[in-house]
């Protein structure tokens, strides 16, 4: 059925169609077409789509055609994980509004500039995307209202309402309006996710878009057996091999990064790292250059795993596997986007081979364990075990 949505046919003005024609976009993805009718209608709506289908816009185009440009009122925030999570959203909902002039979007993150987000908030924005605890540092001192705001959306909604952000995130929903609609976006959605969102959400409904033939993310996903050092000189031999050109790498630990990052600079042209501990200022530049082709290895913890877009990344590497389970679904969802194939390569020592086991079934993932040849060729473990009986 939603194979015959069309844009046209959920009545979107025309400005926003000009504008999804202008970014190439010819139908909604099915997480598009069922949630851009409900958050139009106003409901609170809870929505778990695959990795890459599309779940920016599928907030981002309802709360874009229900604005009401000539009010001068903040009527709708976007509440995200990550700084560059923030600039992504702003961009692209920028690309929504591009013939629709009117509208004013604001974005506000830490570690940038204070004063240049209070000089774009007293141009009184339509839209701020934020994370929380500048937004709450904007509240405090004045900079912002949110006591005309019509809509709240919590992308990556269950990394939200976890520890790290779930007080900030009640503060400043505790200073909207009580019958603020509330919608959440995310690929992973936990139980406790729902318990918070039972208390801001009204009658929610709940979208789900199960990762399921069209909609389940192209990646091949292999565990390569390998531990220590041994493990860069793995990640080398496949990307040489492979040739590839885009990769990111995850690792759990700021040191691990930063220690990786520099002994791949020494065997690789193009690497550079992103991780909490650098200023913003460099962190906005390591993503520019990863964004403009300029960057081969990315290397990063998981402030890079969550919604962040790149087009094309090929493969992912887990140098080591995630701490969290659902962290394993974030990090090669970087991969495979917008339909098109990419890999992820986890590497396992013995010690994770349960817990690797584990975030597999949980994340209902199928992966495929390689190992290499006397040519330095991945094969499948199981093929080479069938040689060795045959010998
Ligand atoms: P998600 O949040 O679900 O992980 P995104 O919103 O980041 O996914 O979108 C993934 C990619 O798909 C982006 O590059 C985006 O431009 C593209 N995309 C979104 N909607 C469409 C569409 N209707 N047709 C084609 N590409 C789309
Ligand atoms: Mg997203």
């Amino acid at each position: 059925m939603s194979q015959e949505v069309t844009f046209e046919s959920l009545n979107l003005s025309e400005p926003t169609l000009h504008a999804l024609e202008a970014m190439g976009f010819t139908a909604p993805t099915p997480i598009q077409a069922r949630t851009i009718p409900l958050v139009a209608d106003g409901y609170d709506i809870i929505a778990k789509a695959p990795t890459g289908t599309g779940k920016t816009c599928a907030f981002g185009i309802p709360l874009i055609e229900c604005l009401n440009p000539d009010m001068k009122d903040l009527q709708a925030i976007v509440l995200c994980p990550t700084r560059e999570l923030c600039e992504q959203i702003t961009t692209d909902l920028r690309a929504l509004i591009r013939f629709n002039p009117a509208i004013r979007i604001a974005s506000v993150y830490g570690g940038a500039n204070m004063q240049r987000q209070v000089e774009a908030l007293k141009k009184h924005p339509h839209i701020v995307v934020a994370t929380p605890g500048r937004l709450l540092d904007h509240m405090s001192r004045g900079n912002i209202w949110l006591g005309n705001l019509y809509t709240a959306v919590l992308d990556e909604a269950d990394e939200m309402l976890k520890m790290g952000f779930i007080k900030d995130v009640r503060r400043i929903l505790n200073a909207t309006p009580g019958d603020t609609q509330v919608v959440m976006f995310s690929a992973t959605l936990s139980r406790e996710v729902m318990d918070v969102a039972w208390e801001y959400q009204h009658d929610a409904i709940e979208v789900q878009v199960a990762a399921e033939g069209d909609n389940r993310p192209h990646i091949n996903q292999y565990i390569i057996p390998s531990s220590g050092s041994q493990r860069m000189e793995d990640m080398l031999d496949i990307i040489r091999e492979e040739d590839y050109r885009r990769v990111m790498v995850f690792a759990n630990m700021k040191c691990t990064v930063k220690q990786l990052t520099e002994r791949l600079q020494k065997r690789h042209g193009s690497v550079d790292c992103l991780h909490g501990d650098m200023p913003q200022s460099l962190r906005n530049k390591v993503m520019a250059k990863f964004r403009e082709n300029k960057l081969e290895i990315l290397v990063a913890t998981d402030v890079a795993a969550r919604g962040i877009d790149v087009e094309d990344v090929e493969a992912v590497f887990n140098y080591d596997i995630p701490d969290e389970n659902e962290y394993y679904l974030h990090r090669i969802g970087r991969t495979g986007r917008a339909k098109r194939t990419g890999s992820a390569y986890t590497f396992m020592t013995d010690s994770d081979k349960f817990r690797l086991r584990d975030i597999l079934k949980y994340t209902r993932s199928d992966a495929t364990t390689m190992i290499f040849d006397e040519n330095r060729h991945l094969i499948p473990a199981a093929d080479a075990k069938k040689d060795e009986k045959e010998e």
